[in-house]
């Protein structure tokens, strides 16, 4: 039995074909520059004097000078320990976009990526001249790299008042914050980035995956309403996480739009300025953040050209709201179902690690710490162990001392973990020096801390049968059966 015949079928294909054919029509063309466009462009005009996080105002102001030809440069005040301030304007255009970054002293991706945009802005004479000369007639770009100088060089969050920039909008104690709010009334820009780094532990919710790229229109109220303001700003995110999604899938999350009445950027938005929030997570890999720093640029180079074009006006604040919240479930390690002693009894618990960085003379070592233990199978382990069996057992000092940090290496280290130790003595060393060695090296106590409880210093070891299988040392999980190459970021103690 014949259900259609040939012309019916005809048909039917010509419908097919029209319904394919407007469905193409109707989709949003993508108005984003090429990924690869923008990986090369990086690669091209990466600022090659700055190499890791820590740099400090001093090494930026050669680079600021650098400029001077292309850009205006302007000295918008200085900071409370007297270190300047610099606006840097690009651009003839009507359409102003402020960008700020380094509010808090120690997130520092996004004013590394802003040198090689000026570096990109700068050049001439290539394939980008056709962007260049649109952000250029389009655009009026006022850019202030390193709003905290002085948290900067001590490389902390906060600055020399010890106040949080970040909630210092309204009240403006610190000279900082005067600079930025008068920064952004002289100019009244459109468009505003407000450029930070968030910790590592951030994930997108309920995913191992990390948060490496995090975004926010902020809300300009307690209800969270939604303006014209406020609009372009998530239009822009979306287009800003299309570029994402190609390069990090899976890898951006969306900061809740709560109202904080005192941050800048909350305010900012308030004050008639589509404002978006960058923070740079982690990323496996990547402890200096220069995948990071080229995602930054990235994503701010091809939001200025979705500004410049209007291409933003393409996507919806519905599609903002698509983009997975972040969460903040990621932990260095998690022991699984280690068996705990108390009272005589055992009681398996899953132990939850972070080891997280303090500063030492432009450098850093790690303190691990236990965060959670009990029912952990709501976070997620960059490193993790199914330990099952394993009992928590806790390790010695060797008796002997050793001349220096020099008379260690890392074999023998290896072998007195083996033995049951954990820690070594040094007769010649300096309190916090760093070293790199799988041990506590002991100079200024005889003993180590250790346990298996919130807050305790993850210095223990397991033993599975009366044999001692890992080492757990400040928070770095070492099979001693097998050991992995790892960096260990350690001090004296
Ligand atoms: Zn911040």
């Amino acid at each position: 039995m014949k259900l259609i015949n040939r012309n019916q079928f005809s048909l039917f294909l010509l419908f097919l074909f029209l319904l394919v054919g407007c469905k193409t029509a109707n989709e949003p063309e993508s108005s984003s520059l090429p990924v690869s466009m923008l990986e090369n462009a990086h690669q091209q005009f990466l600022e090659p004097a700055i190499t890791h996080r820590r740099f400090k105002h001093a090494d930026l102001q050669p680079l600021i000078e650098k400029h001077q030809q292309n850009f205006e440069l302007k000295e918008l005040g200085h900071s409370i320990e007297g270190r300047s301030i610099t606006a840097m304007y690009w651009g003839e255009g009507e359409t102003k976009v402020m960008l700020w970054s380094q509010m808090h002293g120690n997130e520092s991706t996004a004013t590394m990526a802003l040198f090689d945009l000026f570096n990109f802005l700068e050049g001439r004479g290539d394939e980008y001249d056709e962007i260049r000369n649109t952000l250029k007639n389009q655009l009026r770009i006022k850019f202030i790299p390193m709003i905290n100088p002085d948290g900067a060089e001590a490389f902390k969050r906060r600055n020399a008042l010890d106040i949080d920039l970040n909630r210092d909008a309204i009240s403006q104690i610190s000279p900082e914050a005067v600079i930025l709010k008068d920064a952004r009334d002289e100019f009244e820009p459109d468009f505003g980035f407000n450029l930070h780094d968030q910790q590592i532990y951030y994930n997108v919710v309920n995913t191992p995956k990390q948060a490496t790229i995090s975004v926010l229109a902020p809300g300009y109220n307690y209800e969270r309403d939604i303006n014209d303001v406020r609009e372009r700003a998530m239009q822009t995110i979306v287009g800003m996480n299309e570029i994402l999604q190609q390069v990090i899938p899976g890898q951006v999350g969306k900061y809740d739009d709560g109202f904080e009445p005192r941050a800048f950027g909350d305010n900012i938005q308030k004050w008639g300025t589509s404002t978006i929030l960058i923070e740079s997570g982690g990323y496996v890999g990547d402890p200096e953040k220069q995948f990071i720093r080229k995602l930054n640029f990235m994503i701010i180079l091809d939001a200025l050209n979705q500004i410049a074009t209007k291409g933003y006006e393409k996507y919806t604040s519905q599609q903002y709201f698509e983009i997975p919240d972040n969460g903040f479930q990621l932990m260095d390690l998690i022991l699984k179902e280690v068996e705990v002693e108390v009272e005589g009894n055992q009681y398996p618990v899953d132990i939850a690690i972070r080891r997280r960085e303090a500063n030492a003379e432009d450098s850093y070592f790690v303190n691990g710490s236990i965060e959670d233990l009990g029912d952990m199978q709501v976070y997620f382990g960059f490193d993790e162990l199914e330990a099952t069996g394993h009992r928590w057992a806790e390790g010695k000092v060797f008796e002997e001392e050793f001349e220096n940090l020099a008379s260690i290496d890392q074999g023998e280290a290896m072998e007195l973990l083996k033995q049951g130790y954990l820690a070594v003595k040094v007769k010649n060393a300096e309190k916090n020096e760093l070293h790199n060695l799988p041990i506590l090296v002991l100079k200024t106590r005889e003993d180590f801390p250790s346990g298996w409880m919130i807050g305790n210093a993850p210095n223990f070891f397991l033993e599975k049968e009366g044999e001692l299988t890992h080492a757990i040392v400040n928070g770095y999980l070492i099979d001693l059966k097998n050991p992995k190459d790892q960096e260990f970021k350690q001090r004296v103690y």
